[in-house]
């Protein structure tokens, strides 16, 4: 079965970079019928952010993606280790960890360290003198084991390294091809710290163990840790995961994606008013497209396509003309009831009937959801404009005022049904055009202008619809007086 993870340290808000690798571990899971779980690497306790586990959980919940399992709390205060609940957290595993650290030293794949601080500082200046790589120097591996208990007990602080063997690690990454790596260019890196905390590398091996999981999605910055790590998986005499690094998100104009080249943190984009299944179809398809010429896909669809394989080893660029132009299909493809609950958080007007209406007709005119408070604002309140706007290119100001008379004697007729629809309405006024021998263009330019009170609108049956009988009179008598003036 597929088992991927998640596993992120909480130490900020999310970033999108954490969403593309959750919906490609989601896709992947989903898939096959596998399962998708979180695991919060809580265990550089120095770099916590209060608050980003909060975060990524708000995030899942916004962009609609459920992980699948965690350790559940029973009544009784016991744990269920593969519950409904989670996610797994790092830091209420330490023991677990002890003890495989431990089990290292035992059989001689890691041993005790007691250098300070100080004494690596000047080991690794003096390497990048020489221009050497920065790594430990082995100092405390000539410690008999005897000598090391004596130290340990005497109560001095140590750490665990592991002992990097002699060789190279290849691995077949999924996304980058064949990877090898020197060792004598991987370090004996800290397993376990001397506050108690196993440092991630540790932590990693030990819970993709434990869990099962087959697959190791993470971000390319992650690829020079993964020899360190399919070198434990080999000491412990496990199974290796399948790796898959995927290549770094740049910013729109082609750099690393940092606060200062783009927005990082998933919430910016929902703040920023993108629908859910936009983002999702935007951030899962950032590096991995499943058919050549189509943008548009479900959730659903990106699980049945999704192919590792297939994702792009350079890096994907954040096209955000593409993710406004996402996002407009995705409104557009609303039913009205679903619009409004999604834009509700984003109008600051109250909701009501013409509020409702001016959404549905507007839906099709914005990109993003913040955009809605702007253009409610004609509906609600006629601005100002100049009446010369009133009068069409190929007519005069007595035309449009004749139009105008026309229109406000034809609506007067018209009952509080003929509102209900925007079809009805048009078919009401080109009938009428049409039967008059009138042209569109010389009826309807004024007729926009002035129930709108802007140049470029929606429709004048569309206006009419919003704002219905009453207040389209009102702006009709307001336009023909402003061009008497
Ligand atoms: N805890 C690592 C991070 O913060 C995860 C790396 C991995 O997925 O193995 O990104």
């Amino acid at each position: 079965m597929i088992r991927t993870r998640l596993a992120p340290s909480p130490t900020g808000k999310m970033h999108i970079g954490t969403l593309r690798t959750a919906l490609f571990d989601y896709f992947l899971a989903k898939q096959q019928n596998g399962k998708f779980i979180i695991r919060i690497e809580d265990t550089d306790q120095e770099r916590l952010v209060p608050g980003a586990v909060e975060n990524l959980l708000e995030m899942f919940t916004a962009a609609n993606i459920t992980h699948d399992e965690g350790p559940f709390l029973r009544d009784d205060g016991t744990i269920e280790e593969r519950g409904a609940y989670g996610p797994y957290v790092q830091s209420n595993r330490l023991d677990i960890y002890k003890k495989y650290a431990d089990e290292l030293v035992e059989k001689g794949f890691a041993y005790p360290c007691f250098c300070t601080v100080e004494r690596l500082d000047e080991m690794r200046k003096a390497q990048t003198a020489l221009k050497q790589t920065t790594k430990y120097d082995r100092k405390c591996l000539s410690l008999t084991a005897a000598e090391a208990r004596e130290r340990i007990a005497a109560g001095e602080s140590y750490v665990i390294r592991i002992k990097v063997p002699e060789g190279k690690t290849e691995f077949d990454d999924a996304v980058r091809g064949h990877v090898v790596f020197d060792h004598r260019e991987v370090d004996d890196c800290i397993i376990m710290k001397s506050d108690g905390f196993p440092t991630y590398f540790l932590a990693m091996v030990i819970d993709d163990h434990l869990m099962e999981i087959t697959h190791v999605l993470r971000g390319e910055e992650w690829v020079s840790s993964t020899p360190k790590s399919i070198i434990m998986f080999k000491m412990f005499g496990w199974d290796v995961p399948i790796f898959a690094h995927l290549p770094l998100i740049l910013s729109p104009d082609k750099k690393k994606l940092s606060k200062r080249t783009g927005d990082t943190a998933v919430e910016i984009y929902f703040e920023h008013g993108y629908l859910a299944e936009a983002l999702v179809n935007f951030i899962g398809t950032l590096g991995f497209n499943p058919s050549g010429d189509r943008e548009i896909f479900t959730i659903d669809e990106l699980v049945t396509s999704f192919d590792l394989n297939k994702v792009n080893a350079g890096g994907a660029v954040l096209n955000m003309e593409k993710l406004d132009w996402m996002n407009k299909q995705y409104l557009m493809a609303l039913s009205a009831e679903d619009l409004v609950l999604r834009a509700t958080p984003f109008v600051t007007v109250p909701i009501d009937d013409t509020v409702k209406r001016a959404l549905f007709v507007e839906r099709t005119r914005v990109s993003r959801l913040t955009e809605f408070n702007d253009v409610l604002k004609p509906y609600l309140a006629l601005q100002e404009y100049n009446p010369a706007i009133l009068v069409w290119k190929k007519a005069d100001v007595t035309d449009a005022i004749a139009q105008l008379e026309r229109m406000l004697a034809l609506i007067e007729t018209f009952s509080e049904s003929t509102f209900e629809s925007v079809e009805l309405l048009e078919t009401a006024i080109k009938e009428y055009i049409t039967r008059e021998g009138l042209q569109n263009g010389n009826v309807l330019w004024p007729l926009r202008v002035a129930l709108s009170g802007q140049e470029k609108s929606a429709t004048p049956f569309e206006t009419l619809w919003v704002l219905k009988k009453e207040t389209s009179q009102e702006r009709l008598r307001h336009a023909i007086a402003a061009l008497k003036k």
